[in-house]
């Protein structure tokens, strides 16, 4: 049951932000946690934090024109949602996808700040982007889309302000012509702007990394919790992006096997295990689908517009995207034997599918703990650009991995305290909320 102060903060939510589905969604998911803190702190409700928190600070709607490799011209709209600043710059990536809209952004940057707070580091939360496709899009139009975008967005950006990095569609090559526009318009090697910046130009060795080898990290401490261990499982990673790529890696460094991965237009299963050089290959270098991957290994299949969870596993990484993962997944995931799931994707488990893990006792990581290790080394980028220095690859590796133990430790010890054992939801909201709100209080009503 929710408390009736709470409620009536989500039907104002609701009222105030007329369509945006995601984000309520998540603005539900985190208050439904916050009836036993508010009992012990009624200061945030007197004081409005829990309202002000769901309000963004700044939101920026902005026009990006561009023109295609055939000279035609095109429209499309950019955002930034700059949501909470009490414990650093607003900090969160810029998704460019045909989907994107305010109520994305706002999900994401809601997510954002827990988060972020969650790692321990000092930055605030913040998402943007833009409803651009990035798909059979050569260098030069993804260019001039970039410089467009940046044209716009740099007045509201700083190292202390406002630092964007990746998210769906936005990777090192982006993040490059951002930067070099960036750098253009304000005559600033302002490194720390931007993270997920390439190596050689003030990037982070580990931040390509981090999301997906912070979310199979996470899950190995949730085993690790019950007795258990990710050695010899089998597992299935949903996307073949960035985070999917990368928590293929670290459960095959970890003695794990992943036999099936996905796309918007299908599932590779490959009882051997994904090859994973075959899929960076594929994806890192040729910018392909992965219905491709079977051509060039015969023990996969490829199913267009498969189920990955069908695909029996002991532990589930969702990476792909928000709401891909339904309650009637979660039942065949439990169904076949599924004991962890830990998200890499941002919100990729439905409310349905969260209560159906909760209920059959599988180890659930949400994504703001899961997968807070990208946001985590963005935040180690930022002390090296700050520092002028540059930290070695196992170096910023064990760094990434105190902070992944740090916060399934908090998660679950939070949870505990807070009466519900085991449920990593409830202790990574009551965690992150209490770190940010605490901050709040005490600057004050602003
Ligand atoms: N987009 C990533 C996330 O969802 C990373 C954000 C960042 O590094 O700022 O956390």
């Amino acid at each position: 049951m929710i408390d009736e102060k709470l409620e009536s903060v989500i039907s104002e939510v609701i009222a105030r932000n007329p369509g945006q589905t995601e984000f309520h969604q998540s603005v539900r998911e985190v208050l439904e946690s916050l009836g036993p803190v508010v009992a012990k702190h009624p200061e945030f409700l007197d004081h409005k934090v829990i309202e002000r928190i769901c309000e963004p600070e700044r939101q920026i709607l902005f026009r990006v024109p561009w023109q295609d490799d055939s000279g035609e011209f095109h429209i499309n709209r950019g955002m930034r949602v700059e949501f909470n600043s009490a414990l650093g710059p607003f900090k969160g990536g810029l998704r460019f996808h045909p989907s994107v809209n305010l109520g994305i952004v706002k999900f994401l940057g809601f997510e954002q700040i827990f988060k972020n707070a969650l790692t321990g580091m000092p930055i605030g939360g913040g998402k943007g982007g833009a409803n651009f496709d990035p798909k059979g899009r050569s260098d030069s139009e993804i260019m001039r889309f970039c410089q467009s975008f940046m044209t716009e967005l740099y007045r509201h950006l700083g190292e202390y302000t406002d630092v964007p990095a990746g998210d769906i569609g936005v990777g090192g090559r982006e993040i490059g012509y951002l930067f070099g526009q960036y750098k253009r318009i304000t005559n600033r090697y302002e490194s720390g702007v931007l993270t997920g910046k390439g190596i050689e130009w003030g990037g982070a060795l580990v931040r390509t990394e981090a999301t997906g080898y912070g979310a199979v990290l996470f899950a190995q401490e949730m085993l690790r919790a019950r007795g258990e261990d990710l050695d010899g499982r089998t597992c299935v990673v949903s996307g073949s992006g960035n985070v999917a790529i990368y928590a293929i890696e670290k459960t095959h460094q970890l003695g794990g096997k992943v036999v099936a991965c996905s796309d918007s237009s299908g599932v590779v299963h490959d009882p051997d295990g994904i090859d994973l050089g075959l899929l960076k290959q594929i994806k890192e270098v040729e910018r392909g689908r992965i219905s491709t991957y079977v051509e060039r290994k015969p023990s996969a299949t490829y199913t267009d517009r498969g189920c990955i969870w069908d695909i029996p596993c002991d532990v589930a990484f969702p990476s792909a995207t928000q709401n891909e993962l339904t309650g009637r997944d979660a039942k065949a995931l439990v169904a076949n034997g599924c004991i962890a799931v830990s998200e890499g994707a941002n919100m990729p488990s439905t409310p349905e599918a969260v209560d159906v893990f909760h209920e059959a006792g599988v180890a659930f990581g949400p994504g703001k703990a899961a997968n807070a290790g990208g946001v985590a080394t963005s935040a180690l980028e930022m002390q090296q650009n700050a520092s002028r220095d540059s930290w070695s690859f196992s170096y910023t590796e064990d760094r990434l991995a105190e902070i992944m133990r740090s916060i399934h430790a908090t998660c679950h010890a939070t949870a505990e305290e807070y009466g519900a054992p085991g449920n990593y939801v409830m202790g990574a909201n009551i965690a992150g909320f209490l770190k940010v709100a605490t901050a709040m209080d005490a600057l004050g009503l602003v």
